[in-house]
């Protein structure tokens, strides 16, 4: 039988974990005026999301802060993870699922492209080592459910998965949920996704920075982008230590803002 469970009800939401770039702000041994902000929204743990489904909440990407997102939203129960893709800031907080298959009543599965697997599977080969576990919770437990870019169905909703380009030789996948959509850690959005983003609510968009970067979005980019779908509201996320909050959100078009550890988003 499944534990009790300290969880919040987070339905019809989608909440930011973390914002920052993959190696957060503060960063170490940054000097930088941003790194020493006392403001609240300068302080960005690695990208995640959680999205508060009919049938439970799915989580986006593993980062090496789980954990301590999880306990400042309050939320111990995951249902499913969804994962963009196989960088070391989306998937190194893994281990922090090992509690959730003794309240879940089974392994955790997890939804990712063939070669995220092969990564989880190389980097967290003790979670699949044939050798008997020593006791139980040991390790992870974890099932995969392959993905590509076919909608599918999870936890009662419908969730389009669209292609970005994060660098020119490395692909990851966004995600639309409804009119929202999450697009993290992209250089660039093929049209044929750009089709699948339009008449959207809200956009979550990588902006790393001001100046250009061969992997992500500069501010500019992510602000044309934004411009060209012309979402209700757009939100951006993976921001390095060069986006102040209060000084660069004072100088965005309307309908656009820096988001920031914690903030929720309604879906619809
Ligand atoms: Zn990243
Ligand atoms: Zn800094
Ligand atoms: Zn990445």
């Amino acid at each position: 039988m499944p534990r009790d469970v300290l969880t919040t009800d987070i339905r019809g939401q989608l909440i930011l974990l973390g914002t920052g770039t993959s190696v957060g702000v503060p960063s170490i041994g940054c000097p930088c005026e941003v790194c020493a902000s006392t403001d609240p929204r300068d302080k960005r743990t690695r990208c995640a999301a959680l999205v508060g489904l009919p049938q439970g909440n799915l989580l986006i990407d593993t980062p090496p802060d789980l954990r301590q997102q999880l306990l400042r939203e309050r939320v111990g129960l995951v249902h499913a993870v969804l994962y963009t893709h196989e960088h070391a800031d989306h998937i190194f907080g893994l281990d922090d699922l090992r509690l959730l298959p003794f309240y879940l009543g089974h392994a955790v599965p997890l939804y990712c492209e063939p070669i995220v697997e092969d990564r989880i599977r190389k980097s967290f080969d003790y979670a699949f080592s044939e050798v008997e576990q020593t006791h139980t919770g040991a390790v992870p437990q974890l099932t995969f459910q392959r993905i590509g870019l076919a909608p599918f169905d999870l936890l009662g909703a419908h969730i389009t998965p669209l292609r970005l380009k994060h660098g020119p030789r490395f692909d990851v996948l966004g995600f639309r949920i409804g009119n929202v959509a999450y697009c993290t850690d992209t250089s660039g959005i093929p049209p044929e996704s750009l089709a699948l983003l339009l008449g959207l609510d809200v956009l979550v968009l990588d902006a790393l920075r001001h100046k250009p970067h061969i992997t992500h979005l500069s501010l500019d980019e992510a602000v044309a982008i934004a411009r060209e779908l012309a979402p209700k509201r757009t939100i951006f996320t993976h921001m390095s230590h060069d986006l102040g909050h209060a000084a660069t959100s004072a100088k965005l078009p309307a309908g656009m803002e820096l988001g920031y550890d914690g903030l929720k988003i309604p879906l619809t």
